[in-house]
């Protein structure tokens, strides 16, 4: 049986928890991969129903540890313009207003993972362990040993959870987090459209949730349509011909008629946020600290932030042999960088939320001014494209 010791151990191999054991592994610490579940493969005749759409910031950080390019020679799909409109306000981004070729990339996960899962394979200070089951996981002072059922013990100074909106490392920590559902489904599945999307992503407000097209590379088109359990549960159920004839006049009939290309998957939707990110010897990134609802594509970027953010605190307090992974002033700093940024983050996605598709006449003439404001006064929505696409805020290096 194994008895080993890491600096670093990290539950969750999802692209949040693998790109961190890509970032540290060059500092260099060892590493301890956890995983659960072989990851989900790529598929190059079909395209994936999850997709991310990855801003800036985590192409750079992807592009630190050398897999976005074995990234996009699987595939990805670049979009230029985002119009985002409901009943009675609209507003359009065009990247060139910024000077850059994209406002962002259509990336399927399972092509993120395969990337990532390749590299970890080439890394020699990185251990995969997967699939494999946590049995326990024990505190002492300074160190956490987690017992992996049939494998044996790991030791590490700094265990990371990674492992998403349950984690376990999080309720083993002890660590609260504030839960609340959205009783909202996020429907997601693949259209043909009669009209050419034209690198735009469209975005539509209901007053029953938002419903977005996000254009891919061939074409076609993925969609995640957030909607309330009742109205998720009908079109669920819909023939492929009656969802799509709702699903264009939904959209207005703006991408003409649409057909099905898949079939449709419903993820049930909520939105949490830890108290801490830290506890002794242990940090949460990803959605292991905060779940938001997918309305702005985020929730993926800021978990890879966190990522790099951590590696980068990890990298300062190392080196040298100064201290040990799971010494406290650096997880301190890594939990006062982002805790404070992803606070502010969630509050303006709320607020975006609550404001657009809401049937209250005061909260929708304030947004509409809102709205006219930001899209005629240049600098004021030029900020706000820079902070959604990861060209400005409190960066981490990797993510510049
Ligand atoms: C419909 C929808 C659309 C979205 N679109 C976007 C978008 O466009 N852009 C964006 O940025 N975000 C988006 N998101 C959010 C994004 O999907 C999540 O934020 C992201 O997947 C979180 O990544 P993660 O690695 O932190 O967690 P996860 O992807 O949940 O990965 C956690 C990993 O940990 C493993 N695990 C769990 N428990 C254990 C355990 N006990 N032991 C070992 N392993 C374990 C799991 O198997 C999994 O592999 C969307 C979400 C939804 C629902």
């Amino acid at each position: 049986m194994l008895n080993t010791d890491y600096d670093v151990a990290i539950v969750g191999a999802g692209v949040v928890g693998a790109s961190l054991a890509c970032l540290l592994a060059p500092i260099p610490l060892r590493i301890a991969l956890i995983e659960s579940k072989a990851p989900r493969s790529y598929q190059p005749d079909r395209y994936d129903l999850r997709v991310i759409s990855v801003n800036h910031a985590s192409r750079h950080v992807l592009h630190s540890i050398g897999v976005w390019s074995a990234i996009e020679a699987l595939r990805v799909s670049p979009f230029r313009h985002m119009r985002v409109w409901d009943e009675s306000g609209e507003i359009e981004f065009h990247s060139a207003e910024l000077g850059e070729p994209e406002l962002g990339n259509i990336v399927e996960m399972s092509a993120m993972l395969e990337a990532l899962h390749a590299r970890i394979a080439d890394e020699p200070h990185i251990d995969l362990f997967c699939p494999a089951r946590i049995d326990r996981i024990d505190y002492r002072t300074d160190s956490v040993t987690v017992a992996l059922e049939d494998t044996g013990l790991l030791h590490a100074q700094l265990i990371v959870g990674a492992d998403g909106a349950r984690s376990r490392v999080r309720q083993t920590a002890g660590i609260a987090v504030s839960a609340t559902s959205y009783a909202q489904r996020a429907i997601v599945a693949q259209i043909e459209t009669a009209l050419v999307h034209e690198h735009t992503a469209r975005q539509r407000f209901l007053r029953t949730g938002p419903v977005a097209l996000l254009p891919l590379a061939d074409g076609s088109s993925s969609i995640v349509w957030s909607c309330d359990r009742l109205r998720a549960r009908e079109l669920l159920a819909a023939s492929d011909e009656d969802f799509a004839e709702q699903l264009a006049a939904a959209v207005q009939h703006r991408v003409g008629n649409i057909t099905m290309r898949s079939g449709r998957r419903g993820i049930p939707l909520w939105r949490s946020h830890a108290d801490r990110y830290i506890a002794a010897r242990t940090a949460l990134i990803g959605d292991a600290a905060h779940v938001v609802h997918p309305l702005a594509g985020l929730g993926m970027n800021l978990g890879i932030i966190d990522a790099a953010a951590l590696a980068e605190v990890l990298s300062g307090s190392v080196a040298g042999r100064r201290h040990d992974a799971g010494a406290y002033p650096a997880l301190r700093c890594y939990e006062r960088w982002r805790r404070t940024q992803n606070t502010i983050v969630i509050s303006i996605m709320d607020a975006f939320k609550h404001s657009f598709g809401s049937g209250n006449a005061t909260l929708t003439r304030m947004r509409n001014l809102g709205l006219r404001i930001a899209d005629g006064a240049t600098p004021v929505k030029h900020s706000l494209m820079r902070h959604a696409m990861g060209l400005a805020g409190d960066l981490p290096r990797s993510a510049r």
